[in-house]
């Protein structure tokens, strides 16, 4: 089934305690559509400048990713993000944005993307994000994810939006400031009850909780000594999720729980290299070797 992301497309610099790494390709499309495309052809919609570099959108179409709807700007530039990771590389602080074409006009989706069955929203304005929303045809799963300014500036919006859409995958802390709850059970219950029929919430290296009407459980985080660079774990996370969803054609709960275990195991490798370097010595049957050595690890 088919699987459309729309998401930013990032030149990123990134600082950790010991090292730092300048344009380094990244932005939630690209991780969301690189982790998804293990399972499934994918169609990404973003936006670039014309100093975006044409190298790295080849390489996503050798991962058959449909990059139609990347629309390139002429004499514009491409969104930047610095970022820097405290000691513990789990808290970090944004340094620098550039929104650059990010601030401008959102693209348009292709004629040929308006039906994508599976649909993940990247963090974006949530009235942005509801534009896509607008031009999607029966879509099956929507999802979305949010961050902290959206809940601050545009929380109307946001609630607007949880209201149309199927899933919402965010970080423990935007749980708790988006229901001023503490404790994350709660704040797990109270986001579901804004609309939605699953939520994830993402604990970092404590793995994930999610929550549907009928369910709740634990995804622990895979063990990983080496954190390199932790940007891009949640995207990867979410594009194995959607990724295997779409693959499998079901949004059953039981499709859902492999979904997450999937984007965990995708997750851990992409945050053992900056940028994609890691993920892209991934390869199908790593991941499904990761898998049932996962399986073991958490069956009692
Ligand atoms: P994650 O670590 O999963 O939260 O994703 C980090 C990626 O999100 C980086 O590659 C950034 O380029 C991108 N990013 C950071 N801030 C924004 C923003 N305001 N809008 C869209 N993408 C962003």
């Amino acid at each position: 089934m088919s699987l459309l992301i729309v998401g930013s497309v990032a030149l990123d610099n990134i600082l950790t305690p010991t090292d730092r790494q300048d344009n380094v390709l990244g932005g939630a499309g690209t991780y969301f559509s690189y982790a998804a495309s293990f399972f499934t052809p994918v169609q990404l919609s973003g936006v670039v400048g014309d100093d975006f570099p044409p190298e790295h959108l080849q390489m996503l179409r050798n991962r058959n990713v449909d990059i139609r709807g990347v629309e390139i700007r002429k004499g514009e530039k491409t969104f930047r993000w610095t970022g820097r990771y405290l000691e513990n590389m789990n808290d970090r602080e944004t340094l620098e944005t550039q929104l650059n074409v990010l601030g401008q006009e959102p693209p348009k989706l292709p004629q040929a993307f308006t039906n994508a069955k599976y649909v993940f929203l990247g963090n974006a304005p949530p009235s942005v994000q509801m534009k896509t929303l607008d031009q999607l045809q029966g879509a099956d799963l929507v999802a979305a994810d949010t961050m902290n300014l959206w809940i601050d500036v545009e929380r109307e919006p946001l609630l607007e939006l949880l209201q149309r859409i199927d899933g919402l995958v965010l970080n423990d802390s935007e749980a708790k400031m988006l229901t001023g709850e503490l404790n994350l059970v709660t704040a797990a219950k109270k986001i579901l009850e804004m609309g939605l029929r699953f939520v994830v919430v993402k604990k970092g290296e404590h793995g994930s909780l999610f929550l549907s009407e009928h369910e709740m459980y634990l995804v622990p985080a895979f063990p990983t000594e080496t954190v390199v660079d932790p940007t891009g774990a949640g995207d990867s996370f979410a594009g194995g999720m959607m990724g295997y969803l779409a693959a499998s054609g079901t949004t059953s709960a039981e499709a859902i729980r492999t979904g997450i275990v999937y984007g965990t195991l995708i997750a851990s490798s992409t945050v053992g290299g900056f940028g994609l370097d890691r993920l892209a010595e991934l390869t199908k049957e790593r991941l499904d070797e990761k898998l049932e050595r996962f399986r073991k690890m958490v069956a009692f």
